[in-house]
């Protein structure tokens, strides 16, 4: 697998790519890469001639005070496991290459960065939505695949792409969990081995108010009070939001209608965790 760093290689390769006719699909990510990070790599493949990955540890939407320094990274290892899963270039610029100045132009979804995630880490979607754009502009893929795990930022991207006229794909591929039901994530190496238990309590939570939904309950503020309830049932989780909302606008739904995105943020520590569950079939 070809590692490059600038984006005159990345521009060379792709022309080359241009001319063979072969069809690309592109992986963005943060490394520290886990077995979900690879299934969007092999579900990528299956959309495409060739696979590129990048791994970029995006300045742009940590917000003063987060985990932007301890973030963890192991581009040798990432490597190893991107070549594993089939990707063919890996592109892992450092920061001055993305921003050799401080952007001045600002790529936002405010409707839909403001409830959520959005709602606690200010100016995060934007610094995700112009960093995929940049990208976008870079790597030039017919399809890219992100990770429903992250469903805002999945929404998010989705729309700034149709927004902006991205000649893009856009594929959600599934969350994969571990065994026990805990979304795999690069922040799970945080947690301590009693933290990694109470860990489970997110999966546990959207369950039960999966099971709620599908046996009846169709009051938007009853399924959050039931996520909330499970959490609260945690000792070692403090909850951040829970919510129930349509999975387009991501605004709160009062009367379930055919689909709902259920979604949770909790505290484990010093660890913000993330989790959600599309309930559908919803009459
Ligand atoms: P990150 O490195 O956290 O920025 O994630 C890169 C991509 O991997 C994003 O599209 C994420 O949504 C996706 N991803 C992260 N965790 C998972 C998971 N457990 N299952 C599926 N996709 C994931």
């Amino acid at each position: 697998m070809l590692l490059v760093t600038t984006i005159a290689a990345v521009r060379a390769r792709r022309e080359e790519l241009a001319r063979l006719g072969r069809r690309l699909a592109f992986v963005p990510t943060m490394g520290a890469l886990h077995e979900g990070h690879l299934s969007l790599v092999r579900l990528a493949g299956e959309h495409a001639d060739e696979v590129w990955a990048s791994v970029f540890v995006n300045p742009a939407q940590f917000g003063a005070g987060e985990d932007l320094d301890r973030y963890p990274r192991d581009l040798e290892r990432d490597r190893e496991l991107l070549a594993g899963a089939g990707a063919v270039l890996l592109f892992a610029p450092g920061v001055k290459e993305i921003y050799p100045q401080p952007p001045a132009t600002v790529v936002d979804t405010p409707g839909l960065a403001a409830g959520l995630c959005g709602a606690h880490r200010p100016g995060h979607f934007g610094g995700v939505a112009l960093v995929v754009a940049k990208l976008f502009n870079i790597v030039q893929p017919h399809v890219a695949v992100f990770g429903a795990k992250d469903a805002q930022q999945a929404a998010v991207i989705r729309r700034m792409a149709a927004d902006l006229n991205f000649p893009v794909e856009i594929v959600v591929a599934p969350t994969a969990r571990e065994a026990d039901g805990l979304a795999m994530s690069s922040r799970n190496t945080y947690l301590s081995a009693e933290e990694r238990r109470a860990a489970t309590v997110l999966h546990r939570a959207l369950q039960s108010a999966r099971a709620a939904a599908l046996s009846g309950e169709r009051r938007g503020p009853a399924l959050e009070g039931l996520l909330a309830a499970t959490v609260g049932g945690e000792p070692l989780a403090r909850l951040q939001y829970a919510a129930a909302v349509d999975p387009t606008t991501l605004r709160p739904v009062p009367a379930v209608k055919g689909r709902v995105l259920l979604a949770l943020a909790v505290h484990l520590g010093g660890t913000r965790l993330i989790d959600n569950l599309l309930v559908e079939g919803l009459e």
